[in-house]
């Protein structure tokens, strides 16, 4: 056994840094040009994908792009490349999107410590040198003081098996395992299944491709169009005229989406006025931005929820010619999933070539050699596309098999919902930060990652600057906080209604708060606590004696 201060040589599959990071999506590339370059610490990345990119690597799927405008959907610490990239539009692309991501790495020579196409199997506290060992699919044994995990909330897929699918001869997709080769649709009948944002941006942009294209939903969501187009001179030209009090104001938002969030409380508003201040938004766009520029309480007050769903189900009537189809599209639920936005979505269902198959109502029995069998009828396709989701937020984490101090194993911890302190650091794993982990904020997610890799870098360098060896929440702190998560999420509509949220869109998964629902604003306060207390949440362990 290698101990602390003895060195082992480095050979290709033995590797000692500083800080090991897992993932190069937004969340990785940041952590492991803060450790490089700003701590000056020695620090390597692993990512299963063959580049770098995270989400926008993997969800090729076409159609797919951000639904956060892209002022707020990039990196704020970097003036200059702020400056200097030119999105084309509002909501970009999947391909800009990365090839802002691979700019990033190239702008800060990242790739060098970066392996990709590897996947982080373990990773193991070692009590006696408080290191971290990490080992790969490929043989990699890594010694770690730190490690960072951009491991993606919505990344590992989710890919249910329906009997009979291996037998099916035509060509299967999952939208976030998307093929890097152009995929055809011309012509082919074409399956899909699943209606959430993934689904419906690729429904939306196939369909006048397709020979048919018959949508498989289970569930049906409120769509709101996007409304996309060039990003807004207006919104740049504040930006350009206060760079800082712009991104000040994101993270002192609630959904860090860069959108001025509404004041007003619907509840008790007569429905003309209500629904005038709908129209409105609905006119200019965004899904987060019907949710929460609209009203400030459409996701506390039952009454401003069902104005809020009585208005998206006149639209759909309004929209869709078929009125079975019409029906077969209204959801009945809360609005009070992750909001979705698209355009031009009701109107495909207008289409000649699409078809709307409720499978909630005739269950999905069995894949074919030809394509889909209902409890009711045969559906022959070329085709098969899931859009099927996530094992959202705790998916990944529970890939890997963590064990942190005394052996104790993360699923173990885990087993009847995610624990954290923060969203970003766990109780018996010690110098182990989750960026973007459970029991974080619900907000737009780049600002949010910088904020978090900023505090796990400022506790690296606590740790590092007072000799100490690691930094761990204590349990009482984890437990004040899932209490305060759990209270403020019972507050509020979200737990209601089934979705990735929650936990329940996989089978078996514990259904459970995962989410700090105050905001950003409030959580950045509690980061800033947390460090302004002295840590006083957590266990300083250390110094290590001398010799
Ligand atoms: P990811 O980008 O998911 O990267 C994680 C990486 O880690 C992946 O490459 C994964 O393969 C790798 N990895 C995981 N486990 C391991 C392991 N054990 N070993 C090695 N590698 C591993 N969010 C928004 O806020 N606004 C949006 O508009 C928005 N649009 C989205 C559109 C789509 C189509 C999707 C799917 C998601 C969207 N999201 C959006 C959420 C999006 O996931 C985040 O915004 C962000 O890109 C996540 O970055 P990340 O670095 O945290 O994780
Ligand atoms: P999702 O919202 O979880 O939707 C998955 C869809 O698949 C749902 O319609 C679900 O139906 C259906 N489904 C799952 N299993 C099924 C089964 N066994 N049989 C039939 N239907 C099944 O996943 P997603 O669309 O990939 O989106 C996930 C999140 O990623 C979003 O909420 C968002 O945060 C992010 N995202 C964002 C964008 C964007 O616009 N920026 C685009 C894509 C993704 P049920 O509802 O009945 O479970």
């Amino acid at each position: 056994m290698t101990s602390v201060g003895e060195k082992k040589p480095e050979t290709a599959t033995h590797l000692e840094v500083d800080v090991a990071v897992i993932g190069t999506g937004f969340a990785g590339l940041y952590a492991l040009y803060k450790a490089r370059k700003e701590l000056g610490l020695r620090a390597h990345a692993f990512d299963d994908a063959e580049g770098v990119g995270g989400t926008w690597y993997w969800n090729r799927y076409p159609g797919a792009r951000s639904d956060t405008e892209v002022t707020a959907y990039c990196y704020s610490f970097d003036r200059e490349l702020f400056d200097a990239w030119k999105w084309t539009a509002k909501y970009p692309r999947q391909s800009e999107i990365l090839a802002y991501l691979n700019l990033f790495a190239d702008r800060y020579d990242l790739r060098r410590d970066i392996t990709f196409g590897t996947h982080v199997d373990s990773v193991t506290w070692n009590d006696e040198t408080s290191r971290w060992e990490l080992r790969t699919d490929k043989g990699h044994h890594v010694t770690a003081q730190f490690v960072i995990e951009g491991v993606g909330l919505l990344s590992s897929t989710n890919l249910p098996t329906f009997p009979g699918q291996e037998k099916f001869k035509g060509e299967i997709y999952h939208t976030a395992r998307w093929p890097h080769e152009e995929v055809s649709f011309a012509g082919k009948r074409v399956g899909i299944i699943g209606t959430g944002s993934s689904g419906v941006q690729c429904i939306t942009e196939i369909a006048p491709e397709c020979g048919h294209l018959t949508v498989f939903q289970r569930t049906p969501q409120y769509i709101v169009p996007a409304v996309h187009g060039p990003r807004d001179p207006k919104i740049l030209e504040s930006i350009n005229a206060d760079y800082e009090g712009y991104w000040e104001s994101v993270l002192r938002s609630v959904t860090a989406f860069g959108f001025e969030e509404s004041s007003v409380i619907g509840e008790g508003m007569s429905p003309e006025e209500r629904d005038d201040i709908f129209d409105r938004q609905w006119n200019s766009g965004g899904g987060f931005q019907f949710m929460f520029a609209t009203f400030s309480d459409v996701g506390t007050s039952l009454e401003t929820n069902q104005a809020a769903t009585d208005f998206i189900k006149r639209k759909i009537k309004a929209i869709v010619r078929d009125r079975e189809t019409a029906a077969k599209l209204t959801p009945s639920d809360l609005y009070a999933k992750r909001p979705v936005c698209c355009d031009g979505y009701y109107e495909t269902y207008n289409r000649d070539n699409v078809e709307l198959v409720d499978v909630e109502a005739h269950p999905l029995v069995e894949i074919t050699e030809n394509g889909i069998r209902t409890n009711e009828h045969e559906y022959e396709l070329d085709m098969l596309i899931f859009a099927t989701g996530f094992d959202a937020v705790t998916g990944n984490y529970l890939k890997i098999d963590h064990r942190g101090r005394g052996g104790v194993e993360l699923r173990t911890k885990w087993a009847n919902r995610p624990l954290t302190h923060l969203g970003l650091m766990a109780a018996g794993f010690p110098n182990l930060f989750m960026i973007f982990g459970p029991m974080g904020p619900f907000t737009n997610q780049p600002p949010a990652h910088e904020a978090q890799v900023n505090w796990a870098a400022d506790a690296i360098q606590h740790v590092r600057e007072h000799h100490l060896e690691a930094i761990e929440p204590t349990q009482h702190a984890e437990d004040r906080w899932i209490a305060t998560c759990d209270e403020i999420a019972y507050a509020t509509l979200f737990p209601k209604v089934n979705s990735w949220i929650n936990g329940a869109n996989i089978p078996g998964k514990p259904i459970t708060v995962m989410f700090y629902m105050a905001g950003m604003g409030a959580y950045m306060d509690q980061l800033r606590a947390a460090v302004k207390s002295g840590y006083a949440d957590f266990t300083l362990l250390g110094p290590v004696p001398a010799g």
